[in-house]
């Protein structure tokens, strides 16, 4: 048996969550109602655009006509047959009850607390669980990597040590600003059960663990030497641009291109952007290479200790500086 709930993630994460008749018609044979018992999808409006009933090869607005007796059918244009009756069925849509699912995952999930909508649409706070001691806001996020989502996610850094649930698509690490929340992809973690949806318990602490642990590197900021080399090349030298060296070990320590760029720029006092950060990467052969060539030999070397030509003296700080 398919998992009815697989087609119906990437609907919640669409931004207008309906789906017509002829989509549904495309979907396994019990996966349509399922979702309609579980009351996941609810009767929309009829739709006023269909695909053709008769090709399949277009899309038309229907047309309604009132015959002699007063009953009112419904037509498409069609290239192929002229002229395609309409049956109300096809016209059918169904969309997403996004206050259903969010109170199911409430309920699932055994948070106390009321669900509340905190963005239209868009952010619901499900409830609150307590995890080691400390309660924590568990929230559901739809379209966090959509264009608009810092708004939504400006309501979702002001809960209680957020846990967050989105249907389908993670935002990137570099979309949190601050201290990383746990983020559980519904259509990663929810099964459906003999009750409807369930969550595994485990698959939450182990993203709780993950984002704890990300934080902690985090948390451990950037070192002192490099804040120093920072300032010994753009003091001594005057010059404006920092090496690779440098972006590359502020991406390490900092845990994020925004944040490696948020470091530099308060650093040097000049705004360096994510943008350069990612090409510094780029140039080192991209963040994954950057992150396993993590040598913390050269991330704790003190400036004192820095490399010497044969007579003792320090390497002129131009040559840690690259030149654009
Ligand atoms: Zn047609």
């Amino acid at each position: 048996m398919n998992n009815a709930l697989d087609w119906f993630w990437p609907l919640v994460e669409s931004p207008e969550p309906i789906v017509a008749a002829h989509v549904v018609a495309g979907w396994p044979a019990g996966v349509h109602q399922t979702l309609l018992d579980l009351g996941f999808l609810v009767q929309a409006a009829d739709a006023d655009r269909v695909l053709c009933p008769e090709c399949h090869g277009h899309i038309e607005e229907v047309i309604a006509n009132e015959g002699p007796d007063g009953t009112v059918r419904f037509f498409v244009p069609c290239p192929e047959v002229f002229r395609v009756c309409v049956p109300i069925e096809a016209r059918r849509r169904w969309q997403v009850n996004l206050e259903g699912v969010a109170n199911a995952l409430a309920a699932t999930l055994g948070l106390t607390g009321r669900c509340t909508e905190l963005s239209p649409r868009r952010l619901w706070r499900l409830g609150r669980t307590t995890w080691q001691g400390s309660p924590r806001d568990v929230m559901l996020a739809r379209g966090l990597h959509w264009d608009d989502a810092t708004t939504v996610r400006a309501v979702v850094v002001r809960g209680r040590k957020p846990i967050v649930f989105v249907p389908h698509t993670k935002p990137p690490d570099e979309f949190w600003t601050r201290r990383l929340p746990p983020v559980l992809a519904l259509s990663r973690v929810a099964t459906l059960g003999e009750s409807g949806i369930e969550v595994e318990p485990l698959e939450i602490v182990a993203a709780i663990q993950d984002a704890e642990d990300r934080a902690s590197k985090a948390d451990a900021g950037p070192s002192k030497e490099l804040k120093l080399m920072i300032r010994q090349q753009i003091k001594a030298e005057q010059k404006t641009s920092l090496t690779d060296d440098i972006f590359q070990q502020a991406y390490r320590q900092c845990g994020s291109m925004r944040a490696a760029a948020a470091f530099l720029s308060e650093q040097t006092g000049r705004e360096v952007s994510k943008d350069q950060v990612h090409r510094a990467l780029q140039r080192a052969g991209g963040a994954a290479a950057v992150l396993n060539a993590d040598n913390s030999d050269s991330i704790q070397r003190p400036v004192a200790s820095q490399r010497r030509d044969i007579h003792g003296k320090p390497i002129r700080q131009s040559k840690l500086i690259r030149e654009d």
